[in-house]
């Protein structure tokens, strides 16, 4: 069984699609969430990701164009958010209010656990690779999984830790390693479990020139050329 996973596309049109013609044929996608925010396509992501059904999880972006509520946002961010919120049609509403914080799903025999920051505060905790091991102990540690799959830090991820693989696919729509191209992951479950994580080559212009039609701050066009 083979599984995409993805985090962070941030209604980055392009690098979704990107993301989604370069997989090889999956049995499932799954999402780290923050599918929306900082660009400025959230309903065509969210129509496409309903279209390929996604199996996700909420993001703090998600959230935050939900109830317009950014507090802990930068200002850059939250003006986007606000954005989003004005954009987004009362059936996507509806959608994203539907995720759960956090899945726990049994695929191929093996426990899968899915959330965008960490288990103990989904929407808030970033889990980055300097991640000393003490404390990614401490944070799997009472979980009752195989695999355990993040997303809001943009960085791409993978660690053992206590018998358990911790899995970051890295961001789509504005990955934050200092590699513009989009990221994401594919994991094979089968007798053992491998994770892939690859790099998709797209052009982030049009993007760029949406963000910057929409009157939305310049360096999150700027951004996504350099990748941070
Ligand atoms: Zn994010």
């Amino acid at each position: 069984m083979r599984i995409g996973l993805i985090a962070d596309v941030h209604s980055n049109l392009q690098a979704f699609r990107a993301v989604l013609e370069d997989m090889p044929k999956l049995d499932r996608i799954i999402c780290a969430g923050d599918l929306v925010g900082y660009a400025t396509e959230p309903n065509e992501v969210v129509n496409l990701a309903k279209s390929k059904r996604l199996l996700a999880v909420m993001g703090n972006h998600d959230y935050a164009a939900l109830t317009r509520d950014v507090r802990g946002f930068n200002p850059i961010a939250a003006e986007a958010a606000v954005w989003t919120a004005d954009k987004l049609t009362p059936e996507n509403v509806k959608f994203l209010s539907n995720l759960p914080d956090r899945l726990e799903l049994k695929l191929g025999g093996y426990r899968i656990y899915v959330v965008h920051g960490s288990p103990r505060d989904p929407l808030g905790e970033y889990v980055f690779p300097e991640i000393p091991n003490h404390e990614l102990a401490r944070i799997v540690q009472d979980l009752d999984a195989d695999v355990i799959v993040l997303g809001h830090t943009h960085v791409p991820m993978k660690r053992m830790i206590l018998g358990k693989l911790v899995i970051n696919p890295g961001g789509v729509g504005q990955p934050r390693d200092r590699d513009p191209r989009a990221s994401y992951a594919i994991l094979t479950i089968g007798k053992k479990i491998e994770v892939d994580h690859r790099r998709v080559e797209y052009d982030p212009k049009k993007t760029a020139e949406k963000i910057k039609a929409a009157g939305l701050p310049e360096e999150l066009a700027a951004r996504l050329f350099f990748g941070w």
